[in-house]
């Protein structure tokens, strides 16, 4: 019986060929990789990444989905049923290389989860909404720059490869699609002392993006703190560097105390 998909999970299945070709050829599966495919669906990717690499784990949350692909592709499938923003990735191992046409309507935070894991990830290839693959690279001054921006670039290089016309999938969805490689940045280019106090001041800059530094950072950074680290409190949080955003994390984790800027 054909598989009714559930707009819930965001399924909009990938039926062209050339496009499914395109993608694993990025990827460039070979035997012995950890491959992780995020919601394999009906298995549009699934088959060819099985046939290049031999085994695969993926993640499928809704169950249908997941007794027809057992059925198909037996033992050489470790599927996971269950929700990807639950998964603990290190019961995988290591050298991760994660997949996935995303559920778009939980990329942000699969993103942010997977950002979490870096260190075990070897790359990711994954398809989204082109705005969000737009939003990930931007850099500063760029109106696109945000939240997403910083936290990723701050753990990732990210590279865009290709855009991926909405007729590529049934049902068709109403936006465009693009495909993002990220490769952690291993050593890190950037290391905050505490990774949550990172979060944190980003998060308070662009919840106000429009706003003053001074202003949208009111509660956490005071005036002189802005001038020790060279940052101005007129600027906006869409011209700050990610390295200017460590800056200010290092601050609020040396307990806020501005002597501590100045060493
Ligand atoms: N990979 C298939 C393809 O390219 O045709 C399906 C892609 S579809 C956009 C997203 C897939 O992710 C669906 O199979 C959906 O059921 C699954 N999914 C949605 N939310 C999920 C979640 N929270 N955890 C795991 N899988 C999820």
């Amino acid at each position: 019986m054909k598989h009714q998909p559930r707009k819930r999970f965001g399924q909009n299945f990938l039926t062209d060929q050339s496009a499914i070709a395109l993608i694993v050829a990025a990827i460039n599966p070979a035997p012995g990789d950890c491959l992780v495919e995020i919601g394999p669906g009906l298995g549009a990717l699934t088959r060819p990444l099985l046939a290049a690499a031999g085994g695969l784990h993926a993640i499928e949350i809704d169950r249908d989905l997941a007794d027809a692909l057992r059925q198909e592709f037996g033992a050489r499938l470790d599927l996971h049923t269950t929700d990807v923003l639950k998964f603990d990735f290190a019961a995988l191992g290591a050298r991760l290389r994660v997949i996935g046409n995303l559920p778009y309507n939980i990329s942000t935070p699969l993103l942010f989860h997977l950002a979490d894991c870096a260190e075990l990830i070897c790359d990711i290839h994954v398809m989204l909404q082109k705005e969000v693959v737009e939003r990930m690279v931007a850099a500063p001054g760029d109106s696109n720059y945000g939240r997403l921006s910083v936290m990723l670039q701050y753990r990732f290089e990210m590279e865009q490869l290709l855009d991926v016309p909405a007729a590529a999938f049934d049902p068709v969805p109403k936006v465009d699609s693009a495909v993002i490689r990220l490769m952690p940045l291993l050593p890190q280019r950037w290391k905050a002392r505490d990774d949550m106090q990172l979060r944190r001041v980003v998060a308070a800059a662009f919840s106000q993006r429009r706003k003053t530094l001074r202003n949208s950072l009111r509660k956490l950074i005071s005036e002189p703190v802005f001038d020790a680290l060279a940052i101005s409190p007129t600027a906006r949080a869409q011209e700050l560097s990610v390295a200017q955003f460590v800056a200010l994390a290092d601050y609020l984790a040396n307990g806020a105390d501005p002597a501590a800027v100045a060493t």
